[in-house]
């Protein structure tokens, strides 16, 4: 069973699949290494990317997830300012710390490989790790997969490196979950609460949820306080502090500020993210603005919000999360963006409903609603890059998950349509796709937008 904490992550941006993914496939492969005691035979190390991996990686900042893992960096542990001095270090010195006794000769152009005449088996966002000794034999190599997220899959090996936990409550679907939670009169942040506790005391667990938030609410402040033109050769200028001065300076009552506020809070995350900063997967980097865009509207906009609602909302947006990932996919590269700002969307919707006090069944037409109106959504990023779309996107995800949950709560939860049949729909829908509008960069607005 996967924890909420498998779906919301410290990560680092652009990416969770092709930043994020590639960092942790590296540290393991280093601690392996190391755990086999081979790290002091080895003298070189060459990492080749195929796929949506090779076709974006390098916009995406997989060549430094791939080095920062290699010098044994993690996600969550790393501090912003190692980022930048670990990168001009190694590009610098043209070498690398595999571990702390051996330094090799790393060149970033020459030993990570961008390999796109390759085609991947088993899942676009492949990447392969080799060690060599010093007569150029092969000491070890590892295929690993980054199937969304920041979870990767490594070939050979049945475990993912986000554990499965034991819960009381396992589900498969939402069917089973709301008929769980009739069975034992729960709400679905009381079940997902439960299964968390399996894990952890109710003091760590709420500690935990709130230090996501805190994680997610500082790149909101962070983004709403840094101007200047986002890298990648776009020129695409930060827009989210200015409007948010703009906002705060107008006295105009205006019914759709609250919207205004929300989509300036998403951008304000996915900015940082285009730029490289640390924030939350919720599920993924691409689609990180949406939770803390709506837990904001939450808090600024709505009667009576507090901290037990921020809770409830991360603890049903969290199980919606699983579903996606149990049954579906939350990897553009797989199943475009209904994958990752429609699972966002749909988690959101859910979540708020949640933190409002709905009913699990307003949850789920919430949720529905919410994935419904984003089907077939693909993914075009310009020139590779985490930016256009994917900034307003994020806004645009964010309100309609309002009106989602808005439009649930109207309805008092009544639907035609369930979340299992949208969650399948949309993986038959990603199934469908051309690989051109999964996060390639070779089709859509990347293709017709060649001069930005
Ligand atoms: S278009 Fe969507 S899935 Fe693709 S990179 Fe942007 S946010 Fe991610």
């Amino acid at each position: 069973m996967y924890s909420i904490f498998d779906i919301f992550k410290v990560s680092i941006g652009p990416s969770s699949s092709h930043t994020m993914g590639p960092m942790i496939a590296a540290k393991h492969f280093r601690d392996l290494l190391i755990n086999k005691s081979i790290d002091s035979e080895v003298n070189k190390i060459n990492a080749v990317l195929f796929g949506s991996l090779a076709y974006t990686g390098k916009a995406h900042g997989s060549e430094k997830g791939v080095v920062l893992g290699l010098e044994g960096y993690s996600p969550e542990t790393i501090k912003a300012n190692e980022i930048k001095s670990t990168i001009t270090k190694v590009k610098r010195t043209k070498s690398i710390s595999i571990s702390s006794s051996n330094k090799i000769q790393f060149i970033i152009d020459e030993n990570i490989i961008f390999d796109t005449k390759t085609s991947p088996k088993g899942h676009s966002n492949t990447l392969e790790i080799i060690a060599y000794d010093k007569n150029h034999n092969e000491i070890l190599k590892k295929t690993y997969q980054s199937i969304g997220g920041g979870f990767i899959r490594v070939k050979g090996e049945r475990k993912r490196f986000a554990l499965p936990k034991e819960s009381p409550y396992e589900f498969d679907s939402c069917d089973q979950l709301i008929q769980m939670c009739k069975k034992n009169k729960m709400k679905i942040d009381e079940l997902t609460l439960e299964n968390e506790l399996a894990n952890m005391s109710k003091t760590e667990l709420r500690k935990k949820i709130l230090s996501i938030w805190q994680v997610m609410n500082e790149c909101i402040e962070s983004g709403l306080n840094t101007e200047g033109v986002l890298d990648g050769g776009l020129k695409v200028k930060r827009r989210a502090a200015k409007i948010y001065r703009q906002l705060n300076k107008s006295r105009k009552l205006d019914p759709l500020k609250a919207m205004d506020f929300t989509d300036v809070y998403a951008m304000a995350v996915n900015e940082e993210n285009a730029s490289g900063g640390k924030l939350v997967t919720a599920p993924t980097n691409g689609a990180a603005g949406i939770i803390p865009a709506v837990i904001r509207y939450y808090l600024e906009f709505t009667r009576n919000s507090n901290k037990e609602g921020i809770i409830r909302f991360l603890l049903t947006a969290g199980s919606i999360g699983i579903l996606y990932k149990k049954n579906a996919s939350i990897s553009g590269a797989e199943v475009g963006c209904q994958g990752e700002v429609g699972v966002a969307c749909s988690m959101a919707a859910g979540g708020l409903v949640s933190a409002l006090g709905g009913s699990n069944k307003e949850i789920e037409c919430a949720a529905e609603i919410a994935m419904e109106h984003n089907l077939g959504l693909t993914c075009d990023p310009i020139k590779g890059l985490v930016q256009i779309p994917c900034i307003e996107r994020n806004a645009m995800g964010a309100v309609k998950s309002i009106n989602a949950a808005r439009l649930s709560m109207l309805g008092k939860g009544t639907h035609k349509v369930t979340l299992d049949q949208v969650i399948k729909t949309m993986m038959d829908t990603g199934k469908d796709m051309q690989s051109i509008y999964k996060e390639t960069a070779q089709g859509g607005l990347a293709v017709n937008v060649v001069e930005c």
